[in-house]
């Protein structure tokens, strides 16, 4: 293990300490193709059934299908029911959603859709009424994000959901939980969520797989067509290792739940006690927002020019969402009405369970030296 201090889990994370062993098994003995018909085959589908079961089991899901990432999973929710009808339809969305949800409605909107974005109030959070005004006689599909990647904002998504089927019970509602899965609570057979989606290196798992929970009576039109796994929904032979590794993943989650949620609390905690005194730092997340993600400015310094600094002293942190860090202009934070000082020198800690509390506390201790560093500098 190196020396950094790694504080950017909200792009990915370490995997968990029994992933190893799960890789090590797979390429021994664990092998097979599942739709094969021997007994070592069998034996591998009767375990990805019971992987499934234990991915769905965060969030009670009643049905799940595997995809290769969050970014798969979103786009085939909001694709289904586009290429369903040759008659444009309307769909709502919020202005700060991930890349992977908005581009997916710019393009419907390209394609002759009706698409409204819906902006977050002064609390950062989506507002059920303010999405239910929006909703029409045709609106197809409401997409809300569950936790917001860049700020942790965290959405009512029942709320949103209820309020938008009071209006018309027929339009269907997702939620993109990639930053919320396991960490914020959710449960899905409760809900009226009808999709949602995960992503296993966000939990401790592998790249290149992720989820699409659903509910039984969601239509779903398979786009991806072969040999029929998945129900059917999405063909190819599954990737039977990432799933072990994200069923171990959730597993070690859900059983040391209290304890990660107090280790990230607190690895948040002695971060923000250590930087709070750096004059003029403005805490951008919202108190209640999830515990994981930390978005802060330090007025006066470029965030992209603190966080090449701190990556020479070992700390890595983000400036926003890793999938658009090299689009110039922050889509999220205009939509948040930041701009000017403030939105250039917003910051994203992220934190995990691997994050102890000293070293939390050293890195906002560097953080410090470099903001007071930079500022003199600009200052000469
Ligand atoms: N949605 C949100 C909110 C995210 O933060 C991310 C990744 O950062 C994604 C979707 C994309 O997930 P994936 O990397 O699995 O495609």
């Amino acid at each position: 293990m190196d020396n950094t201090i790694y504080l950017d889990n909200a792009a990915t994370t370490r995997p968990f300490e029994g992933a190893e062993s799960i890789i090590k098994r797979h390429l021994e003995n664990e092998w097979n193709n599942p739709s094969a018909l021997y007994t070592a085959a069998v034996e591998q589908e009767r375990r990805l059934k019971k992987d499934k079961e234990t991915i769905m089991s965060a969030v009670r899901a009643e049905n799940v299908i595997i995809t290769s990432c969050g970014t798969e999973s979103n786009n085939t929710v909001i694709f289904n029911g586009a290429r369903r009808t040759g008659k444009p339809r309307h769909y709502i969305t919020s202005a700060y959603e991930h890349a992977c949800v908005y581009e997916c409605f710019r393009e419907l909107e390209q394609r002759g859709e009706k698409v409204t974005f819906v902006r977050p109030g002064p609390d950062g959070k989506i507002s059920p009424a303010d999405v239910a005004r929006e909703v029409r006689e045709d609106t197809a599909l409401v997409s809300i994000m569950h936790v917001n990647n860049e700020t942790g904002a965290v959405n009512d998504i029942d709320g949103i959901a209820r309020a938008v089927k009071k209006v018309n019970p027929g339009t269907l509602f997702h939620s993109d939980g990639v930053q919320g899965f396991i960490k914020v609570p959710f449960d899905m057979k409760k809900s009226a969520v009808d999709y949602y989606t995960a992503s296993a290196h966000k939990v401790h798992a592998l790249k290149g797989t992720g989820a699409l929970f659903l509910s039984l009576k969601s239509p779903l039109k398979p786009y991806i067509l072969g040999g029929g796994q998945e129900n059917g929904m999405r063909s190819g032979t599954e990737n039977t290792l990432g799933i072990s590794v994200f069923a171990g993943a959730v597993g070690d989650y859900l059983s040391n739940y209290d304890l990660y949620t107090s280790m990230i609390v607190k690895a948040r905690q002695s971060f923000l006690e250590s930087i709070l005194d750096i004059p003029d730092t403005v805490v951008i997340s919202p108190s209640d927002g999830a515990p994981h993600i930390l978005s802060v400015s330090f007025p006066g310094v470029r965030g992209e020019v603190l966080l090449h600094s701190l990556s020479t002293r070992g700390i890595e942190i983000s400036v926003g969402s890793a999938c658009s860090s090299k689009k110039r202009k922050n889509r999220v934070h205009d939509a948040l009405g930041l701009s000017g000082e403030l939105a250039e020198g917003i910051v994203r800690i992220s934190f995990s369970h691997f994050n102890t509390a000293e070293e939390t506390a050293e890195a906002g201790g560097i953080i410090r030296e470099e903001v007071l560093k930079l500022r003199r500098f600009r200052r000469l």
